[in-house]
């Protein structure tokens, strides 16, 4: 990135942040909050502490970064070093992004191209170029189903965390991250003392990690037979659920009916996230270092739409020299795919090819 593209992208974001500060959210006491920042062409820079909300964006909009991180744990020091910091506790948070979930429509949008020739090909990634012998590295596209699945995990943690773990919808905000996923965090006094094993557990539950043993399907398909009663609660009821819909014609073992029901059911939520009582977070209102796009509060999940919703960079016309971008969509509109050569785009398209090092202003 040259330093033509790091003061373009400075200026977009700094422009953003003026224009709107106040949509930035901050959590409640700041000032207990550790704060970090990426700078556009830099390495990560932690242990900040502001006095309030106020103090913060003045920094943000001196800096103008390319990420703007928040701990969702609440310290003593936020900005001493981890061990000193003196830990208060912190907010359940969830991580689901559409890279994660296996969807069938990952062969068309990710691939690999090579940083020296800029050739290309399908995953999995060769260790080299295949025709220079250069750096070889992976590129991950998206599409609507990718982020329909990703809604949809999205919901599995709201339904665990509803049904399962009996947090009141109030208590849960969902937040579109600003790239490829979702970020939900629960502001439940019951999880702000748990520790990362605690929150391991949680975690593991809703991946379906470990069942615990009254939820084994042995055991859930014993009490059906027993009673034939009400389908039971949590593991359980979605165990049972799926079992009945497939009862006709099933042709696997057991080993696999389980083994289905729970892969049908589970939510693929990044685990590290969850378990990370010391992480930052990307703060809501921000944007994203990658996209241009921001990490924005999803107010209704059924209407929200990640393509449009979240651009918030202008359509003002940027001249761009791109290396190399495969066909993508924004805002409804479909880009690409460029190799060496010059083009014009909307400055919030232009964002993803530049932030990642694709591209550089012309
Ligand atoms: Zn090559
Ligand atoms: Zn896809």
């Amino acid at each position: 990135m040259n330093a033509g593209t790091i003061s373009f992208l400075r200026q977009v974001y700094r422009e953003y942040y003026f224009r709107r500060a106040r949509s930035i959210e901050f959590p409640r006491d700041v000032h207990t909050r550790e704060f970090g920042y990426i700078p556009f062409g830099g390495g990560m820079v932690r242990h900040l502490s502001f006095r309030s909300g106020g103090e913060a964006v003045a920094e943000i909009l001196k800096q103008s970064p390319s990420s703007v991180y928040c701990s969702n744990a609440r310290y003593e020091s936020p900005a001493a070093p981890i061990e000193e910091k003196g830990w208060l506790g912190a907010e359940l948070i969830f991580d689901i992004d559409a890279t994660d979930i296996p969807t069938p429509c990952k062969k068309g949008h990710d691939l690999w191209y090579c940083e020296k020739c800029l050739s290309s090909g399908r995953l999995p990634r060769p260790s080299n170029c295949l025709k220079c012998g250069g750096p070889a590295v992976e590129f991950h596209g998206t599409c609507e189903v990718c982020m329909a699945a990703a809604k949809e995990h999205a919901l599995r943690v709201v339904d665990f965390l509803t049904e399962d773990f009996g947090v009141t919808l109030r208590a849960i905000t969902i937040f579109f991250s600003g790239n490829r996923g979702y970020h939900l965090q629960v502001s439940d006094e019951r999880f702000y003392l748990l520790d990362q094993l605690g929150r391991a557990e949680v975690a593991d539950y809703m991946t379906g990690t470990s069942l615990p043993p009254s939820t084994t399907i042995a055991s859930t398909l014993r009490r059906r037979h027993a009673d034939a009663g009400p389908q039971g609660k949590g593991w359980s009821r979605r165990i049972n659920g799926y079992v009945e819909g497939k009862r006709e014609e099933y042709p696997g073992t057991m080993q696999r009916l389980a083994s289905d029901a729970v892969a049908s059911q589970r939510a693929m939520i990044d685990s590290s996230v969850t378990t990370d009582i010391h992480r930052v977070f990307r703060l809501a209102g921000t944007l994203h270092g990658n996209t241009g796009m921001c990490k924005m509060r999803v107010e209704s999940v059924d209407r929200f739409d990640s393509q449009r919703d979240p651009v918030v960079l202008s359509a003002k016309p940027v001249a761009i020299k791109a290396d190399f971008y495969p066909r993508f969509m924004v805002n409804g509109v479909e880009f690409g795919p460029f190799k060496s050569q010059m083009v014009e785009l909307p400055t919030y398209a232009a964002v993803s090819i530049l932030t990642r090092g694709l591209g550089e202003v012309a």
